[in-house]
């Protein structure tokens, strides 16, 4: 039996408090007390994964090493904790009513009717633990989405009273997050909110260990007694979690607060341990302490939306913080960009970033901040569709392919540069079909990409279902267009570069989701450096 102990994040009053955050920083503390920690979502809604989901309505989509579409928390459980997560690490509603349904087709339940209790909570334990078996981690932190007394968390909670029977309350810990709001016209500290959703999760059978208290203003003793008293919890029990400068300053509060002693007492391990965060307080004091600045644009279609595009955004802080410089990302809508009006809403920008995405809407802005990069020396970085369009903008506007196209924009395109991959042609799903997840990359070393990564052999995660066409390799690479890093197996081009501009490099891979805190991404940091040469000249 393994002796794998188990903590659920739940979430109370409000969403959007940042559970992953609080998750992520918990999990942060007790590794760098030496336990082996790991962290898992369970989303309540029923699509079977992320995949498919607009970011308007769910932020990024994260890829794992394996390949699975998930959760963007997963991205920063792993840019927290330096360890890759995978397909285990995210479960939803729709995969567990998916295992269970294909059982009962097959027959696992013959002669049962097949019920909430106990087949799927019984998926869903298994879900759980199915990390612990591994036997690889001495903690697993199991999050919890939503918010409780929603309709579709229930049976999550139910589940997570049962293991706390099955396993034991020392084995099994909850830690409830929750909202301590402020009226400023009574300039008061409100804990009623916290009360009903304490009472919400008791009604279900579940006492929380600790509660976590987003708040704006330092709460007092007296809200912490009163808590204690209304919450059945230990007032040594009530963490709070003030807005924080940066995500990255959680750790360091929870431990002020105590978070990770009072989580270790009541699993009892022992908490003598103090956490070492050294690596990590050295990163802190460089991404505050910057002694340069750079301006960068990132130009996307989501760009109202800050979680659209997460991982970006924190591998460019990451990036900066390496070498103190300060980014400034300047958030600028592809469908606001022009031919006409490029150089008015570019010209101060001292590297470009072109993003991700599918479909047609944005992509003539997307093209015209690549020609605008290149034409002007300003370091680009093309991420996966940034760039698919940086060979668009090469074939149309060098090669003087005027209609050349990706045929995911233009089926017709009488020179589809960008096609979709071969074995993407017999796909019919949606869900789960891209090429997914790690692949390899061969790097030439006489290129910017292997200045940047040092090494020839490259694994790198991948959400595409469309490619460079090899057909128009050799005009390409004769007009200047050189690839400079390819798939060893199947051929296919993964980097691009002009060797002639100061830094423009393009990738059909995405970078951004392997850049951690003590290890920020070498193509960010070289985005970033080329950027602060571009300004100081
Ligand atoms: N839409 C492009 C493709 O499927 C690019 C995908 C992406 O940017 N992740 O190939």
């Amino acid at each position: 039996m393994s002796n794998t102990k188990y903590i659920f994040v739940t979430g109370g009053v409000s969403s959007s408090l940042g559970k992953g955050i609080i998750a992520a920083s918990l999990a942060k503390l007790l590794q760098a007390s030496g336990f082996s920690v790991t962290i898992q979502k369970l989303d309540p809604y029923i699509n079977v994964d992320p995949g498919t989901l607009n970011p308007y309505e769910h932020g990024e989509c994260y890829v794992t090493n394996d390949g699975a579409e998930t959760d963007l928390d997963l991205g920063h459980y792993e840019r927290f904790l330096n360890i890759p997560t995978s397909q285990a690490n995210n479960v939803t509603t729709g995969r567990i009513y998916q295992t269970v349904i294909n059982k009962e087709r097959k027959g696992d339940y013959l002669g049962k009717t097949v019920q909430i209790i106990p087949h799927i909570t019984n998926e869903i334990k298994r879900r759980i633990k199915i990390l612990g078996q591994t036997g690889d981690f001495d903690i697993v932190i199991t999050e919890i989405g939503g918010t409780v007394g929603d309709i579709e968390s229930l049976p999550y909670i139910e589940a997570v009273r049962q293991l706390q029977w099955d396993l034991g309350k020392e084995n099994a810990i909850v830690v409830h997050l929750t909202l301590i709001p402020y009226l400023a016209a009574a300039k008061e500290l409100k804990t009623k909110p916290t009360q009903h959703s304490v009472k919400e999760l008791m009604q279900s059978g579940i006492s929380p260990d600790v509660l976590v208290c987003r708040t704006e203003h330092h709460i007092n003793d007296g809200i912490r007694r009163k808590l204690a008293l209304f919450c059945n919890v230990t007032e040594e029990a009530i963490i709070e979690s003030i807005d924080a400068e940066t995500i990255y300053d959680v750790p360091n509060l929870m431990l002020e607060e105590g978070l990770d002693k009072v989580v270790l007492n009541r699993l009892n391990l022992s908490a003598g341990r103090t956490p070492k965060l050294n690596k990590w307080n050295d990163f802190l004091k460089k991404f505050k302490n910057p002694k340069n600045t750079v301006e960068i644009g990132l130009i996307g279609k989501y760009v109202e939306l800050q979680d659209a595009y997460k991982s970006i955004l924190e591998s460019i802080g990451h990036a900066g913080a390496q070498n103190e410089i300060k980014v400034n990302v300047h958030s600028i809508h592809s469908e606001d960009i022009s031919h006409e009006n490029a150089a008015k809403q570019l010209k101060d920008l001292d590297g470009l970033i072109v993003a991700p995405g599918f479909g047609e809407r944005g992509i003539n802005g997307k093209i015209e901040a690549v020609r605008f990069a290149r034409e002007n020396n300003i370091p680009f970085l093309g991420i996966c569709l940034g760039m698919q369009m940086a060979v668009i903008e090469y074939s149309r506007n060098i090669l003087k392919l005027k209609k050349a196209n990706s045929t995911e924009m233009d089926a017709q395109t009488p020179f589809p540069v960008i096609d979709i991959m071969e074995d993407q042609k017999e796909v019919t799903n949606k869900g789960g079909t891209m090429r997914l997840g790690g692949w390899d990359c061969k790097i030439d070393k006489n290129s910017k990409a292997y200045e940047a990564y040092h090494t020839e052999l490259i694994s790198e995660r991948h959400r595409h279902r469309y490619e460079y066409n090899n057909d128009y390799l050799e005009q390409l690479t004769n007009a200047g267009l050189k690839p400079t890093g390819v798939n060893p197996d199947t051929g296919l081009v993964e980097i691009i570069e002009l060797p002639t501009h100061p830094w423009f490099v393009g990738v059909q891979y995405h970078p951004e989701y392997k850049s951690t805190v003590l290890n920020p991404h070498p193509l960010f940091v070289a985005f970033i450096n080329a950027s602060l040469e571009h300004k100081k000249k």
